[in-house]
This record gives C-alpha cells, sequence and structure tokens, in this order.
C-alpha cells in the first residue's frame, strides 16, 4: 500500500504524527501556504474504448508537490481541505489549471482530449460551481465539451436541489456529468434518479471482483445492463488484471481505467500515452 510503503515515488506524512491536533493544524497551515502558492501539481489517467483502447478522456487527479515532502497524494489532504473548506479553493485552482492545460495543449497542436474533473460536494455548497466552470472556460477559450465532471453521490446529499440546478446548467452548457465510485455510497440508485448523468464510473472495488468471485460478475453484469437502460456509458475503474479486461469486453462494458492500461502521468507523460495508442 502506499500509504505505508511509499512506492511510486510518493512519500507522506506520517499518520501517526499527523493524527495528533497540533499535527493537523500544522497541515492545515501548509495546506494553506500550498493553495495560495499553488503548489499543487495535476497528474492525469487515461479512460480509454473497451473495444479501440483508444483514449476517450483524461482525468485529472490532484498531487501537491509539498516543499519538503514530496509529491503527496490526495488521499493525505483532501479528507482534511473538505473538512476546512480549502477544498473551494484548491477546486478553483484545480479547475483553472485544467482548462489552462487544455489550453496548452490545443496551442501546442495536441489532439485536444476531454478531461474530467473530480468535484466535492462542499465545491457546490459554498461556489457558484456553474459560473466558476463558465468563467475558466471563457478565461482559456476552450469549449464546454473538453470538460467533464466526476461526482460522488455524497455530493449530491447536501442540497440536493442547488447541486442538480447547478450540474443541469452546466450539462446545458455541454459539460458532461460523471457518477464516480458508484456501488459504494448509501444512494447511487437515489442519485441517478435525480440528474442526467452520460457516463457511470463503477468502483474499484467491484472491478476487483471480476474473475474471482462469481457474485461479484453478476453485480457488474447487472449495473451494466441498468446504465445501458438509462442511456449511460459505463467505465471500470481500477482494472488491473488481463482477466478483468475479458470479462469487461464480454458484459459490454464501455470503457476502462486502471494501472493496467496506464498510471497516472504528469502532462507530457499522458500525451505520450496518446500518442502510442494512436499510432497502435
Ligand atoms: P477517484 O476520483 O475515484 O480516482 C481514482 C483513484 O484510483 C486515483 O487515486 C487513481 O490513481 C487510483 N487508481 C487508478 N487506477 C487504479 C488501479 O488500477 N488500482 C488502484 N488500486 N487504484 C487505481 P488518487 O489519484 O490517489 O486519488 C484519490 C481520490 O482523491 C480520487 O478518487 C478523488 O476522489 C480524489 N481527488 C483526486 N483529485 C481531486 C481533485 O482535484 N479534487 C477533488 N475534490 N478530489 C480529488
Ligand atoms: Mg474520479
Ligand atoms: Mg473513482
Ligand atoms: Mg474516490
Amino acid at each position: 500500500d502506499v500509504k505505508t510503503g511509499g512506492k511510486n515515488g510518493y512519500r507522506f506524512f506520517d499518520p501517526a504524527f499527523y493524527g495528533a491536533l497540533q499535527a493537523r493544524q500544522q497541515l492545515e497551515k501548509e495546506l494553506q501556504a500550498a493553495i495560495s502558492e499553488n503548489q499543487f501539481v495535476l497528474h492525469y489517467q487515461v479512460r480509454v474504448s473497451t473495444i479501440t483502447r483508444q483514449v476517450v478522456s483524461l482525468e485529472a487527479l490532484v498531487r501537491w508537490n509539498h516543499p519538503t515532502a514530496g509529491l503527496v497524494r490526495p488521499d493525505e489532504f483532501i479528507p482534511l481541505a473538505e473538512e476546512t473548506g480549502q477544498i473551494v479553493a484548491l477546486g478553483e485552482l484545480v479547475v483553472d489549471s485544467v482548462c489552462a492545460q487544455i489550453a496548452a495543449w490545443t496551442r501546442a497542436g495536441l489532439a485536444p482530449v476531454p478531461v474530467s474533473i473530480n468535484v466535492s460536494s462542499r465545491q457546490f455548497n459554498e461556489r457558484d460551481m456553474h459560473a466558476l466552470f463558465l468563467q475558466a472556460l471563457d478565461r482559456h477559450a476552450i469549449p464546454a465539451h473538453f470538460v467533464e465532471i466526476e461526482l460522488t453521490e455524497s455530493a449530491m446529499l447536501h442540497d440536493p436541489q442547488r447541486t442538480s440546478a447547478h450540474l443541469n446548467a452546466m450539462h446545458a452548457l455541454g459539460i458532461r456529468l460523471l457518477v464516480d465510485d458508484f456501488g459504494t455510497g448509501y444512494s447511487s440508485l437515489w442519485m441517478l434518479q435525480q440528474l442526467d448523468f452520460d457516463i457511470l464510473k463503477v468502483d474499484k472495488s467491484f472491478t476487483r471482483l471480476l474473475g474471482a468471485d462469481r457474485q461479484g460478475e453478476i453485480l457488474f453484469a447487472a449495473i451494466i445492463t441498468m446504465a445501458h437502460a438509462l442511456g449511460m456509458k459505463v467505465v471500470a475503474e481500477g482494472v488491473e488484471r488481463p482477466e478483468q479486461v475479458d470479462i469487461l469486453a464480454r458484459l459490454r462494458c464501455d470503457e476502462l481505467q486502471g494501472y493496467l492500461i496506464a498510471r497516472p502521468l504528469d502532462a507530457d507523460g499522458v500525451q505520450a500515452e496518446i500518442r502510442k495508442r494512436a499510432i497502435a
């Protein structure tokens, strides 16, 4: 596990230390500095078509380039940022950076691929997300269909009316809406009834069962049937083993994402990955 092993070049905070209140306050202070200096970098993980294996979208995954700890993964600071409300300012940086990156790729003559942005509930409660996205798209002169939004069901729980109104307005602009981590929350099905989602991302805990557990496959097949009947595409998250790809292809899962396809990569790395797949 990355949290204990420091694989992938990531370093991390010692949880024993940061578990203490004083340490939490320290982390919060450092996070504040990180936000005002924008110490964040975005990595991008490809999502590919199950049939063609071409890249259909990139997921932006934020990392904190901490001055002494090195590259810190989101699980180490997003939960605290959500608690303290710092996620709002952090989220604005992410939206702006993604739009700036899409514009830079476009200027460089690289075929622009839509980028999917993770958004937490607090961001919806405290900001006019519709205006925020509109302004960022406008500032960087990129069309709305280059941006997608991923949200988990918890994002809809606080103020469903307001959140769906904003999401509907963004959807009308051409921004695709994705359900993230489907199957892990308490109200996944209720959420589908609230909004017109385009794409459903099945949580990696279901993907993990494929090939090992017959019941897991039955559940996955049922989710795909339901999603297709509702007019959504389905993405399997966390694809790590070739046999999972075979099963997912047989189940008509539309798109794949996971370490087997590609790890999250920096902006240059992901462009190399896209090129490699365009030629192959
Ligand atoms: P998520 O949106 O569900 O993103 C998928 C996570 O699974 C990513 O972790 C990704 O690196 C990891 N992953 C991808 N393929 C595999 C695989 O094959 N196996 C396994 N075990 N894991 C895989 P990451 O980058 O650490 O991000 C964790 C979470 O942090 C994200 O989960 C998302 O909820 C949150 N997050 C990341 N970036 C942002 C952001 O900009 N804003 C907000 N609000 N949340 C973010
Ligand atoms: Mg996501
Ligand atoms: Mg997910
Ligand atoms: Mg998640």
